[in-house]
């Protein structure tokens, strides 16, 4: 890499939206007032308390915005992909708004010295507070020769960013565990970050691609509180990924039933019965997947669609067993009660109520069940793991 004489200018993406015409300033002016309640819904709708949405309102209004950095490797850029599509409420603009993106390659219309002289002076300018987000897996197979970017491993990549992190995220499968680089016969050695940043906590968003939502979440809880959500044994936040597909499956009646889809096409299938027989990994896979479907589209994810789960939020499961395969069931009766339809949704603290206003209804009733999965989170795993 050749020597960089001087730092430009930091990398502005708002420039390049525009030139995409979709930048924040080509947007209709968004009123203060409808911007809280925009937070606030996005806040709920990932799963944040009513006090923490508060919390993530304040920060917003007062401008603060972390440096974000956000690694590719290994991988097809369909994480990316989807958080850009994510359209109501603006998730893709909110994101750009709520975050500084001081490095994504994707996005970037710097290249070369440019590039590499904006990552560096956002590690150095941020150290200890920047989120590091990796996306892709990681070939460590002969020293890692084959990802290279910039004249260095992806390897060397990762390590030295994350050395410097407040806090790093694997977002998709590939980055959480190898995903499909790292499918049989993985020629490349190819894993995900937690492997290979053993020791430091990485919290995993898996899936193929990420449901943004997840991340997103993910992100303005340590923006806003400092800290990580409860994590599950592979570094998942427990919030988005403590119950199967199957425990919350728009499908579970017929499952239970015994109404099965036995091939495609079928009467069954066309009635939208239980994919189970056609290889449904639903009852193997922990996701939120049936509860927040993807880009805001009504039944837009797989079983939404009749295709059953691949179970790519699973390390054992998404490209390790074949798509037709069934897996065992883990609970095979329904639970003995469902929750009730008016519990209560908790309460909203006077700061918080006080910003959200008029927001605050959407909080209560738009993050109820999510709100409900984080309530009935375990113990966090450590000081940094928690939500308010
Ligand atoms: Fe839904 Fe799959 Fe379970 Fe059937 S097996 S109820 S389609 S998750």
């Amino acid at each position: 890499m050749p020597h960089v004489s001087s730092v430009p200018e930091p990398f502005d993406v708002s420039a390049l939206l525009r030139s995409l015409g979709s930048a924040p300033s080509e947007r209709p002016p968004v009123s203060r007032r409808d911007f809280v309640r925009i937070v606030s819904a996005a806040a709920a709708a990932v799963g944040l308390t009513g006090a923490a949405a508060g919390k993530v309102v304040e920060a917003a209004v007062k401008g603060v915005k972390p440096s974000v950095i956000w690694l590719h490797f290994q991988e097809c850029t369909g994480c990316t992909e989807s958080l850009l599509r994510t359209s109501h409420p603006g998730i893709g603009s909110l994101i750009l708004d709520l975050i500084s993106l001081d490095y994504h390659e994707t996005l970037f219309a710097a290249a070369g010295q440019q590039a590499e002289a904006a990552l560096h002076e956002a590690m150095e300018k941020h150290a200890g507070k920047y989120v590091c987000i990796i996306e892709g897996a990681i070939p460590v197979k002969d020293n890692g020769v084959y990802c290279k970017i910039g004249g260095k491993t992806a390897l060397d990549i990762v390590n030295t960013v994350a050395a410097k992190a407040g806090a790093i995220i694997a977002i998709g499968s590939c980055a959480s565990w190898g995903g499909v680089p790292s499918a049989d016969p993985n020629p490349t050695g190819a894993t995900g970050a937690p492997d290979v940043l053993k020791g430091k906590t990485v919290v995993t968003i898996p899936g193929c691609p990420a449901n943004p939502y997840n991340l997103l979440g993910t992100v303005l809880q340590f923006v806003t509180l400092g800290t990580l959500p409860a994590l599950d044994e592979k570094g998942r936040p427990k919030w988005a990924y403590g119950r199967t597909i199957h425990e919350h499956c728009p499908r579970r009646a017929h499952f239970d039933a015994g109404r099965f889809a036995e091939a495609y096409g079928d009467a069954g299938h066309r009635e939208g019965y239980c994919l189970y027989k056609l290889g449904c990994k639903g009852p193997a896979t922990h996701a939120n997947c049936s509860t927040n479907h993807f880009n805001e589209v009504p039944d837009a994810w797989p079983i939404g669609l009749g295709h059953p789960c691949f179970g790519c939020t699973e390390q054992k499961l998404g490209f390790r067993v074949p798509l037709h395969d069934t897996v065992d069931i883990e609970r095979p009766t329904p639970p003995d009660t469902y929750p009730g339809i008016h519990e209560p949704t908790g309460t909203i603290g006077a700061v918080a109520a006080g910003l959200v206003g008029v927001a605050a209804g959407a909080v209560a009733t738009y993050g109820y069940m999510n709100s409900k999965a984080i309530d009935s989170d375990a113990a966090p795993a450590s000081p940094k793991q928690e939500r308010s």
